[in-house]
């Protein structure tokens, strides 16, 4: 049967969208020890715990039409429930037009791993922890997923010379997830140790190093190093400013206060609060990059 390319975009769509209302259910009950993603099995309303009805539960359209609000209480529902759902979509389009919807092994196989990052993301940014579900889950499923979809390794040329024939064949492919689990985690791991020492306390947290290991599985050894260098890149600049964010703020409120508190007082405080940013959004962009423009960035690096 044939259907036609746009269509099938179109369905990928669709399917990112009930996936991601999936995924919230994921960022909200993983960390929380008495939920689990299978029970409780309807959705409730954490605030009067009724159980959600079906229209009640369409991706981004419930949000919507109830303007963000729960229909037995009334307490509001926050946007990251429509965001995760519409930027699940988006992803899952990103992907099947960038492999191209032919490959359809390739498409599942990346939208996995960047649905795992979306919950690592919005996690870390909540509670500043990575779920051990997402982070050795991916470690230990990355060999498992190259095995069978070796493609996902096409540009490496690791897992080319790993291979036997002219192209990446399953052992390659393998081998190549393989050691970047181990390069993933070992460089992140070693950075970790090395600034803890340093700096005489914990630096980076073991979820980042996990995270990378399972990243450093799907976009191989180099990938890995590729997305670390893309994360502490966009996290210094998103440091930065957010140094400068609370800078202003601080300012604004010794202007409003009158109060004596000099300019070095405020860098000092601004730049304590700023140390309070998690670093998985960052790795979880770097490997979406590393997983689907591998090709291109092997140019620049
Ligand atoms: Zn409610």
């Amino acid at each position: 049967m044939d259907i036609s390319p746009p269509l099938l975009l179109v369905w990928w769509a669709v399917m990112g969208l009930f996936v991601g209302s999936f995924l919230n259910a994921a960022i909200y009950r993983l960390p929380r020890e008495d939920l689990s993603v299978s029970r409780p099995v309807r959705s409730i309303c954490p605030n009067c715990k009724k159980q959600l009805a079906w229209f009640e539960n369409i991706p981004l359209v419930s949000w919507l039409v109830q303007r963000g609000r729960c229909r037995g209480c009334a307490v509001s529902i926050s946007w990251r429930y429509p965001l995760v759902e519409a930027l699940t979509s988006l992803l899952w389009l990103w992907i099947a037009w960038e492999s191209g919807v032919e490959h359809w092994d390739l498409i599942l196989a990346r939208v996995l791993v960047i649905s795992g990052l979306i919950v690592a993301t919005f996690v870390d940014f909540e509670l500043f922890e990575i779920p051990d579900e997402v982070s050795i889950g991916g470690m230990v499923i990355a060999p498992v997923v190259s095995f069978l979809v070796p493609s996902l390794h096409t540009h490496s040329r690791l897992a080319l010379e790993l291979s036997s024939g002219g192209e990446v064949d399953r052992t390659g492919a393998l081998l190549a997830s393989l050691i970047g689990v181990a390069v993933g985690y070992g460089v992140l791991w070693t950075v970790a140790t090395v600034a803890e020492r340093l700096y005489g306390r914990e630096a980076m947290g073991l979820g980042d190093v996990k995270l990378l290991g399972a990243a450093g599985g799907f976009v191989g050894p180099v990938g890995a190093l590729v997305t670390l260098v893309l994360a502490s890149f966009v996290g210094a600049i998103v440091g930065v400013l957010n140094i400068a964010r609370l800078v202003c703020f601080l300012r604004r409120r010794v202007r409003a206060r009158r109060s004596s508190r000099t300019w070095s007082d405020t860098l000092a405080a601004a730049r304590c609060a700023g140390q309070m940013l998690p670093f998985g959004p960052y790795l979880a962009l770097g490997t979406a990059l590393a997983l689907v423009y591998w090709n291109h960035l092997r140019v620049w690096f």
